[in-house]
Formats: C-alpha cells, sequence, structure tokens
C-alpha cells in the first residue's frame, strides 16, 4: 500500500538529486559524486590535521564470474558486494562505486592502521558469504589498496595514484589480498 511505498514520501527534487548522485546498480555514490565528496574530505582533513584514509577494491576475476554465470549473476555479485560495504561502515564514511567492479571508500578521521581493520572485516565477509542461490554459491574475493591521505598530496588524484600502483600489485601478486601503500 501507499504507507509502504517510500517512493510517495520524498519530493521530485530528492529523487532526482538520487538518480544525479547514485549508482543505479548499487545505490553507492557514482564515481563524480564520491570525487566531489572525497575532495571535500580530503582538504577538511589537510585544514585540521586530521587523519583519512582511503580504500579502492576490485573485484577478482569478475569477467569469468560473468562468463561462467551470466552478465545477471554478475549485477548481483556487485549489490552482494555493495551491500557488504556498507554494513561494514560508519555513517560518516563516503562509499562509491567507481567503475564496473572498482569500489571506494573513504575513512574519515581514520589512520591506517585502524581503516585496516575495517577493511580487513569486510574483505573476511566477502570471503565467507558467497552469493547464495546460484550454482550452489559465487565465492567472490577482492583485491583491496589502502592508503592514508599525506600532507604532500595536492590533491585526490595524488592519494589516487597510490592506490592505483598499489592494486596493480596486488593483482600481480595473486589477488585476494590487501595492500598497504
Ligand atoms: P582482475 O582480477 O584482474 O581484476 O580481473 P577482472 O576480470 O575482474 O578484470 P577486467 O577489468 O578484465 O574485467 C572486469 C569485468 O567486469 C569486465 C566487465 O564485463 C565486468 N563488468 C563491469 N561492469 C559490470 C556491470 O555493471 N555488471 C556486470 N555484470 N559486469 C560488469
Ligand atoms: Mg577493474
Ligand atoms: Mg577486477
Amino acid at each position: 500500500g501507499i504507507g509502504h511505498d517510500i517512493s510517495a514520501h520524498i519530493s521530485l527534487h530528492e529523487k532526482l538529486q538520487i538518480l544525479a548522485e547514485r549508482d543505479g546498480l548499487t545505490g553507492l555514490f557514482n564515481r563524480r559524486h564520491f570525487m566531489e565528496t572525497a575532495a571535500t574530505q580530503v582538504a577538511q582533513a589537510q585544514r585540521y590535521e586530521q587523519p583519512l584514509s582511503l580504500m579502492m577494491l576490485d573485484l577478482d576475476h569478475f569477467k569469468s564470474v560473468n562468463d561462467t554465470h551470466g552478465h545477471e549473476v554478475g549485477d548481483q555479485a556487485l549489490v552482494h558486494t555493495a551491500e557488504i560495504l556498507r554494513a561494514g561502515l560508519r555513517c560518516s564514511d563516503v562509499v562509491g562505486r567507481f567503475g564496473g567492479e572498482e569500489f571506494i571508500l573513504m575513512l574519515p578521521d581514520t589512520p591506517l592502521e585502524q581503516a585496516r581493520v575495517v577493511v580487513e572485516r569486510v574483505m573476511q565477509t566477502l570471503r565467507s558469504y558467497p552469493l547464495s542461490g546460484v550454482d550452489g554459491g559465487v565465492r567472490i574475493t577482492a583485491t583491496v589498496a589502502l592508503t592514508e591521505v599525506k600532507d604532500t598530496d595536492d590533491n585526490l588524484s595524488d592519494t589516487l595514484k597510490r592506490v592505483d600502483v598499489a592494486l596493480y600489485q596486488g593483482k600481480a601478486a595473486g589477488r585476494d589480498q590487501l595492500v598497504l601503500s
């Protein structure tokens, strides 16, 4: 009924905002909105000398998940991953879908060692909850890069370059692992 239809309770303006800022499949921030939000966080963290950590997560062998189980199951795996990410975070954390099977997370007021605990928990959850209902469960793993924003980072792209390199190293070293940088 109407009482249960959440869309009846939000204004057109809010609906348009959600469409513009969020990824349609997972409901996470889209890349553009993530970048805007994250840039503000970086500026704030540097001004107030607060720690800020950035994580990039890329699903392993995702092409073969699609090839083996179909694109629809691939989509389900993306939603599944987004849910696990969201469930493990604080409300101040900013999480986005950065690209196809790439997710990005910014943890305000969080030094690297503390972020590492959060990220390792997310990876463990991903390993212990295979995508249910499909061929007896599809195992999903991810390679993850984690860094802390430094004073010497001029902007977000300096920080992103570091996680990019670390991600590449994690893939080359066999995937399903966390690389700190
Ligand atoms: P690696 O472990 O090196 O990351 O290998 P990979 O197969 O995950 O990486 P690659 O970049 O070769 O392939 C990414 C795949 O992700 C290819 C593309 O079909 C799939 N993909 C990207 N976006 C979506 C999407 O929205 N839905 C589905 N089902 N698949 C997607
Ligand atoms: Mg990728
Ligand atoms: Mg991948």
